[in-house]
């Protein structure tokens, strides 16, 4: 394992070395190390091939590299094997993957959906569609403005209708971690399956599906190190196995007569038509680069890092910090009202100060409403961040609302 050391890492990231300004959008998309890029280049200049479809040699080549990239991912999350391992583009189109694969197949009129109120719209509108299509319940989970959800609300929200419970791991609004075991706990209890969005955990902390026991995760390779474009769906070999295809075409059949198809093994059933391989060669870059430092020492950093914001932001008057009022419930994430500012301005005063962060409802305007504010501002971290940007970020706060016309008693 290679020793932390702050400064070697931001030679790393080549953006970040030709910037003065402060990155604090990671949770949107995080920067990329040159290892990545390097090996998405070397992947286009050296082994450019159509996977699983040539014999030759390049084509034999970069199937294996794709491959390879699949045993990369079934290592970081613990899985049992490489065929529980589903590459997609992104997040989203995992979650769809479910919703339309498992979802459609399974529910019926009468089920109940679980999703909690804390959801990316990625894990809500596929829901959506399925209960208008199938007739299924779509029950939300609420939480209370520090983000838990209580177990009374957990009591109220499963029934023994509960078919399948739609979760994410972290909250890309307050940055707090949903309970995870009490939640597959109560799923087992009522026969349900569990999606869990790990969109904003998988980049930031070690996760091992087999001990959690979920049934299928969603994650976004852009979030942590990889290129965009390339996504993960895990899901347990039995359930896979019985599900009917997502997409259907070219790479993911047996043989196709004029009216019928086999359908491909496991996983390329779920890989339909010609796959993002540069971005899975990228995507295990990005592993072998989290994992030579190690996810729990990343993750021990980024708490420290966010518990100093965290700190510095609630000091500052007329700064109002969303979620947890626990400075380790956050996983990089700090959202932020400031009295009287919108937060577009919010964000405008601070891009005009060099530091990127995000403003709006970041896309989950349900959980705004169950909060009953409109908009926030997010700042989110990286391993990759410092204390000193921490600190022009701070410097830049304390001084919106006096920027603004507004004073700061
Ligand atoms: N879930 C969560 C919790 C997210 O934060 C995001 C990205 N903001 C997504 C899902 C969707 O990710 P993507 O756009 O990469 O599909």
């Amino acid at each position: 394992m290679t020793a932390w050391n702050p400064e070697n890492v931001r030679q790393d990231f080549v953006l970040l070395q030709n910037t003065d300004r402060v990155y604090f959008d990671n949770a949107a998309t995080s920067q990329k190390p040159k290892c990545v890029i390097d090996a998405v280049q070397e992947f286009y200049e050296k082994y450019n091939a159509n996977v699983l479809r040539g014999l030759y040699p390049l084509s034999v080549e970069a199937t294996e590299r794709y491959e390879n990239a699949r045993k990369t991912v079934q290592r970081f999350i613990h899985a049992a094997c490489p065929e529980e391992i589903i590459f997609t583009r992104n997040a989203t189109e995992s979650m769809n993957l479910v919703a339309y694969s498992y979802g459609m197949a399974n529910l019926k009129a009468g089920d109940e959906i679980l999703v909690s109120i804390l959801e990316h719209h990625s894990n809500i509108l596929p829901w959506q569609m399925v209960s208008r299509a199938t007739g299924a319940k779509l029950v939300f989970l609420e939480c209370e403005p520090d983000g838990t959800i209580p177990k009374e609300k957990m009591d109220e929200a499963f029934s023994e209708h509960t078919k399948l419970v739609a979760v994410t791991q972290v909250s890309n609004v307050l940055g707090c971690v949903n309970d995870i075991p009490e939640l597959v706990k109560r799923a087992r209890a009522c026969g349900a399956v569990i999606l869990m969005d790990a969109a904003q955990s998988a980049p930031h902390m070690p996760i091992d599906v087999q001990k959690l026991d979920v049934d299928f995760v969603a994650f976004s390779g852009h979030k942590m190190l990889a290129p965009m474009g390339i996504g993960v769906l895990y899901g347990k070999q039995e359930l896979l196995e019985k599900m009917p295809p997502f997409l259907t075409g070219g790479e993911m059949i047996e043989t196709v007569s004029r009216y019928d198809a086999v359908y491909a093994e496991l996983p390329h059933k779920f890989e339909a038509g010609t796959v993002n391989a540069g971005g899975a060669v990228g995507l295990a870059a990005a592993i072998d680069y989290l994992e030579s430092y190690g996810m729990d020492t990343l993750h021990a950093v980024e708490q420290e890092l966010t518990a100093y914001l965290f700190r510095g932001m609630n000091a500052i008057p007329h700064v109002h910090v969303l979620g947890s009022q626990r400075e380790d419930n956050h996983t990089g994430i700090v959202s932020f009202t400031v009295d009287q500012v919108h937060p577009h301005d919010i964000s405008e005063v601070l891009s005009s100060d060099g530091m990127d962060i995000r403003a709006g409802h970041h896309c989950a305007q349900p959980l705004h409403d169950h909060l009953g504010i409109h908009s926030t501002a997010r700042a989110s971290l990286m391993f990759y961040n410092t204390k000193e940007e921490i600190d022009r970020f701070l410097e830049s706060v304390s001084n919106i609302r006096r920027r603004m016309g507004f004073g700061n008693e």
